[in-house]
C-alpha cells in the first residue's frame, strides 16, 4: 500500500482519490475552501439557488459518456434539455445543436460528494509548501500545520496554484510556465417577478458577457424565485478585475431588459469573480506523472478546459499511479 497526499477537492482531485483508495492506498485530500466541488459550486441562498462556476457538463469521449450514464443512474446528474439561444449584436435567435448538457443535483457538485464517500478529507486547509523528506513528501498548510509523509504528492490546483506548489525542476515545469488561465466575472440574482425572456439560457457575443441562463429552469432547482447567473467574457473580465457591484450590475440589468422587452426588478443579487475560470491552453503536452520527483498532477487545465477534461486526467494519472505503486 502507498501513501498519495492530493491537494484540491475538484472533480480530478476527487476522482483520482476515489480510484487510488477503491485500489487499497492510503489517501489523504487537502481542500483549501469549506466543501468539495471546486469550480462545480452552487450558492445557495434563502429560497434560491445559482450554479455560478461549471454552467453544464458535456461528454465527448465514451469513458466519460460511462461514467455520466453511471452518475445518472446514481441520481448524482440529470439531463439538462435546454436549447439556447444565441446574441449577436442586436440579434436574438434559437441556436438549436445536438449537445446533451448534463447538470449535477441538487447542486453542481453532487457528484463529487458521491465520489468522496469514505475518503480522509481535511476541508479549509491550503498547502503552501510541499518538503521531501527521506524520498517522501511532507505538507505544510497556511497554518503552519504539516502532514505527512506520502509516497506523492497529486496537485489538482488551478494551474497557478499548482505552479506554486510544484518543486522547482519538476518535469512540468517548463510547460506549467507556458500555459495559462483566464478569469471571468460571475454575477447570480432573483428575480422580484418573472421576466418573460424567453430563452433559458444564450451564448452571447457582444465582447462582454459571454453567458446568460435561467439556472432556476436546472432540473432539480428550487423554483420559487426566477434566478439567473451572467458570466462575462475573461478579456472584459480582466480588464475589470476590480469592476464594482454597481457596473456588474448596471451591465446585467441592461442585458435582461433587453432580453426581456421591459424592465425587471431585482430581488436578491450577488457578485463573484473567478481569477482561475477555464485555461486558454493550446496544445502544450503536460506530462502528469513525474515519477522521479513523486509529483502528479490532474486538472482540466493539463489538458483543456472542460469539466470532461479534469475528469479524463484525473483518469490517465490513476492508471499511471497504480501500474507504478502496484502492490
Ligand atoms: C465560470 C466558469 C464556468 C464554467 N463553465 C463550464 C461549463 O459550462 N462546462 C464545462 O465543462 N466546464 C466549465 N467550467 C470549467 C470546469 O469548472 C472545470 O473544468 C472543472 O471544474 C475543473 O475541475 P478541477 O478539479 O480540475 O479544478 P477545480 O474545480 O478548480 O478544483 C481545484 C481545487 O483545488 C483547491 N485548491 C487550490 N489551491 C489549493 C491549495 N493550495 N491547497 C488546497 N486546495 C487548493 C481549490 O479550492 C479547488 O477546490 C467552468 C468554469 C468556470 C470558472
Amino acid at each position: 500500500m502507498a501513501s498519495f497526499a492530493v491537494v484540491g477537492g475538484g472533480l480530478a482531485g476527487i476522482s483520482v482519490a476515489h480510484r487510488l483508495h477503491h485500489a487499497g492506498h492510503h489517501v489523504v485530500v487537502f481542500e483549501k475552501s469549506r466543501g468539495q466541488g471546486g469550480r462545480l459550486s452552487t450558492r445557495r441562498l434563502a429560497d434560491w439557488q445559482v450554479d455560478h462556476g461549471t454552467q453544464y457538463f458535456t461528454a465527448r469521449s465514451a469513458e466519460f459518456q460511462a461514467e455520466v450514464n453511471r452518475w445518472q443512474s446514481l441520481g448524482w446528474v440529470q439531463l439538462w434539455s435546454v436549447e439556447p439561444w444565441m446574441l449577436h449584436r442586436e440579434t436574438f435567435t434559437p441556436s438549436p445543436d445536438n449537445q446533451q448538457r448534463f447538470v449535477g443535483v441538487p447542486t453542481m457538485n453532487a457528484m463529487v460528494h458521491g465520489l468522496s464517500e469514505g475518503l480522509e478529507f481535511y476541508s479549509e486547509c491550503r498547502i503552501d509548501r510541499l518538503e521531501k523528506q527521506q524520498q517522501k513528501w511532507r505538507l505544510w498548510d497556511g497554518h503552519g500545520e504539516h502532514y505527512g509523509l506520502f509516497d506523492a504528492v497529486i496537485l489538482t490546483a488551478p494551474l497557478a496554484q499548482s505552479l506554486a506548489l510544484l518543486p522547482a525542476g519538476a518535469k512540468a515545469e517548463a510547460s506549467l510556465r507556458q500555459a495559462t488561465m483566464t478569469p471571468t466575472w460571475a454575477f447570480g440574482l432573483a428575480l422580484a417577478e418573472p421576466s418573460g425572456i424567453k430563452a433559458d439560457a444564450l451564448f452571447a457575443n457582444d465582447g462582454i458577457v459571454t453567458w446568460a441562463c435561467r439556472d432556476s429552469c436546472k432540473p432539480g432547482r428550487p423554483s420559487h424565485y426566477e434566478s439567473w447567473i451572467v458570466h462575462f467574457s475573461p478579456k472584459w473580465t480582466a480588464n475589470h478585475l476590480d469592476a464594482s457591484e454597481d457596473l456588474l450590475h448596471q451591465q446585467v440589468v441592461h442585458l435582461l431588459e433587453r432580453l426581456a422587452g421591459k424592465p425587471i426588478r431585482i430581488h436578491e443579487y450577488f457578485k463573484h469573480r473567478w481569477l482561475h475560470a477555464r485555461s486558454s491552453k493550446q496544445g502544450n503536452v503536460i506530462p502528469l506523472w513525474d515519477v522521479d520527483n513523486g509529483v502528479g498532477l490532474a486538472g482540466d487545465w493539463t489538458v483543456g478546459s472542460r469539466l470532461e477534461d479534469a475528469w479524463l486526467s484525473a483518469q490517465t494519472l490513476a492508471e499511471q499511479l497504480l501500474s507504478d505503486f502496484a502492490q
